[in-house]
């Protein structure tokens, strides 16, 4: 391992348990811009196959990531999770980690695992705060109209991707609650329960 693997793991700070029982916002408080950089120097970039990389379900290349990251080009990181990722501050938020990528790296087995996922939705978070979601291309209408549903991670998914096909898509769900409307504004499509 390269000397980097010495560096211990900066502190996550987390909301007071009495302030955080009272809302459904985010617990943990994240990185700042300086212990982001930080953590990711911890990664020691491992030779080809990478541990994370194989373990990641969409092979993110987070070898590279945690390269952008550690020089502070936080906007290349995004940009190179999303080659492989439709909703990277979301997965970094709700993938299980410890149980594939951070399980993976052995750095864990020196300190706390690198916190693969957190750095994942840092950089996402920090994309969308200094220059907007990202919003692709739609191509001109295919005509065809495509019923996705469920929208959980995988229907979202399967929505952008019809979308960026041109194919026009309607999504539905049970739940009155919408968990992201992203697609709203470039792909022609509308939440099917509301019938707006
Ligand atoms: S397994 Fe860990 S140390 Fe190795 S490249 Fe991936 S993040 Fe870096």
């Amino acid at each position: 391992m390269k000397s980097n693997a010495h560096i211990l793991a900066p502190r996550l700070d987390y909301r007071p348990v009495e302030e955080r029982i009272k809302d459904f916002d985010e617990a943990c408080l994240g990185f700042s811009p300086e212990t982001a950089r930080l953590e990711a120097s911890r990664c020691v970039q491992c030779p080809s196959p990478q541990p994370c990389l194989l373990a990641c379900p969409l092979h993110n290349d987070i070898p590279a990531a945690m390269r952008e990251i550690a020089r502070g080009d936080f906007l290349k990181a995004a940009a190179i999770y999303r080659q492989t990722s439709n909703f990277p501050d979301l997965c970094g938020r709700l993938c299980p980690d410890e149980l594939l990528c951070e399980s993976s790296c052995p750095v864990g087995k020196i300190d706390h695992s690198i916190r693969l996922g957190r750095l994942e939705a840092f950089v996402a978070d920090h994309q969308r705060e200094a220059e907007g979601l990202p919003i692709p291309e739609i191509p001109p209408p295919t005509g065809w109209h495509v019923a996705v549903v469920g929208s959980g991670p995988a229907g979202l998914t399967v929505a952008e991707e019809l979308a960026k096909l041109g194919h026009a898509v309607t999504i539905f769900e049970a739940s009155h609650i919408w968990l992201c409307l992203r697609l709203q504004k470039g792909a022609g499509w509308r939440p099917a329960s509301t019938g707006t």
